[in-house]
């Protein structure tokens, strides 16, 4: 009998590893991945749509950086950065600091995930400011640490809860919401009892991500803004997903212009390797002692030597003219998707640079969850890896190193996958991931099915 690979390591996934490791979408077991191609223990391919959730923005194989991996490897994979010293965390530094929005005075704390480097944020904004409380957003994410999590717009009852983190309307480019003034919420909740002056920190995605790809309105960012500089409340973003050039620039906090007071980053940082930081003003990272804050090997050799070797290969103009060619071209196809004429679905667009989300909506205009799960899972059946997030959006992120005909053929493959699903071809019976997924509950696991 012919045993597939991936279904028995499914099997034995499943008794030994914690349920709450896996988000799954469809069974897929990696075995290899060569620029724009995932591929699975079967031999199956892909074409990439996901790069590893953006944290292998340049794809599965770049040469330069697997020069430098090669390189590094032969000297030490790590050496406590706890209590030495070593040169590519110092020149990765330097170069993060250069690319820094405004120019400003800053240093760099590594961790080892976009969590933790939330986390340190989180820290070292309330140690900074001596101030009790953090605004945050709905729909944002930002990991599944104890701060980060609070930090997150998360529904689950499992995460022990702060109560000095305050969540508020986000305001995006397509939810045809027009104020005046997009603020006076907060205003408003922090006129009784407690004050602004009494708040730490903005944390904010300017692009939400796991939210749907939202890009928020630029006067509300402008006025957030306004409102920190106003009560001294530091504005910190979180570029751990749209960093590294997803929006199109270093960071998606650059097409509004502000000057952050600090910058979390993770995910493609790294090239592959675990890696977060954050980076801010310097008096704000001269708050915490480092008894409290040092870790064992964040900012070790490895990684900061791998992403070193992305930082310059991504400084190229090269690399930027590629970029916008190949941006051009995937929000054309982009655009061709969703003005396609459907029977029964609305599908909707939003996103920038190399980052895109489709809504999907049944005829009534509700968001149809059901169907972007179908849509991810038969596109997986048929050789595109890509997943939904926020209940109903088709999140579209290709490594920068995908090639033309593969980012035109996944486009037709996920045209098939929505005609498929459209004609009822994929019965209700695939539901069964979402149903095995645990915890059942939180708004980043895409809600309830019952
Ligand atoms: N912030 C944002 C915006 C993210 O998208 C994520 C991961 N989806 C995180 C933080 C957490 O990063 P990690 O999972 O690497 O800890």
């Amino acid at each position: 009998m012919c045993i597939i690979k991936s279904d028995d390591i499914f099997q034995r996934d499943r008794s030994v590893i914690a349920p709450g490791q896996h988000l799954l979408y469809f069974p897929i077991v990696v075995d290899s991945v060569k620029d724009d191609i995932v591929i699975d223990c079967d031999g199956k391919s892909y074409i990439d749509f996901l790069s590893s959730a953006s944290s292998l923005n340049l794809g599965g194989s770049n040469p330069i950086v697997r020069n430098a991996i090669e390189e590094q490897l032969m000297k030490c994979v790590h050496y406590c950065t706890c209590y030495s010293l070593n040169m590519p965390m110092v020149e990765y530094a330097e170069r993060l600091i250069s690319i820094y929005p405004g120019s400003i005075d800053a240093s760099v704390f590594f961790t080892l995930s976009g969590s933790s480097a939330s986390d340190m944020a989180f820290y070292l904004a309330k140690a900074y400011t001596k101030r009790k409380y953090i605004i945050s957003f709905k729909g944002s994410y930002h990991g599944n640490t104890y701060a980060s999590s609070n930090l997150s717009d998360m529904d689950g009852e499992e995460f022990p809860k702060m109560q000095d983190v305050y969540h508020f309307k986000y305001y995006y480019e397509e939810d045809c919401i027009e104020k005046e003034n997009y603020v006076d919420e907060i205003e408003e909740f922090f006129a009784n009892g407690i004050s602004l002056d009494d708040v730490a920190a903005i944390f904010i995605e300017a692009v939400q991500g796991d939210g749907g790809l939202h890009c928020a309105r630029r006067n509300f960012i402008l006025q957030l803004y306004c409102l920190c500089k106003k009560h001294g409340i530091l504005f910190i973003c979180d570029e751990v997903q749209q960093g590294f050039f997803r929006s199109g620039y270093w960071f998606s906090i650059e097409h509004y212009g502000v000057v952050p007071d600090g910058i979390i980053m993770g995910k493609s940082l790294g090239a592959g390797f675990p890696l977060g930081a954050f980076v801010a003003r310097k008096e704000i990272m001269q708050s915490l002692s480092s008894t409290v804050s040092a870790s064992t090997i964040g900012g070790y050799q490895l990684a900061c030597a791998a992403g070193i070797a992305q930082f310059d290969y991504m400084s190229q103009r090269s690399f930027r003219i590629m970029l916008q060619d190949k941006s051009k071209l995937f929000f054309s196809l982009s655009k061709e998707l969703i003005s396609k004429k459907r029977c029964n679905l609305k599908l909707s667009l939003s996103g920038m640079g190399f980052s895109y989300g489709i809504h999907v909506f049944d005829q009534n205009n509700n968001k149809d969850r059901f169907s972007a799960f179908k849509i991810a899972f038969r596109c997986y059946e048929t050789g595109l890896l890509l997943i939904s997030v926020s209940e109903n959006v088709i999140r579209l992120q290709p490594p920068f190193s995908i090639s033309q005909e593969n980012l035109v053929k996944g486009f037709e493959l996920l045209e098939r996958a929505i005609c498929d699903i459209e004609s009822g071809y994929i019965s209700d019976s695939m539901l069964y991931f979402y149903e095995n997924r645990y915890p059942r509950t939180g708004k980043h696991c895409l809600g309830d099915f019952q």
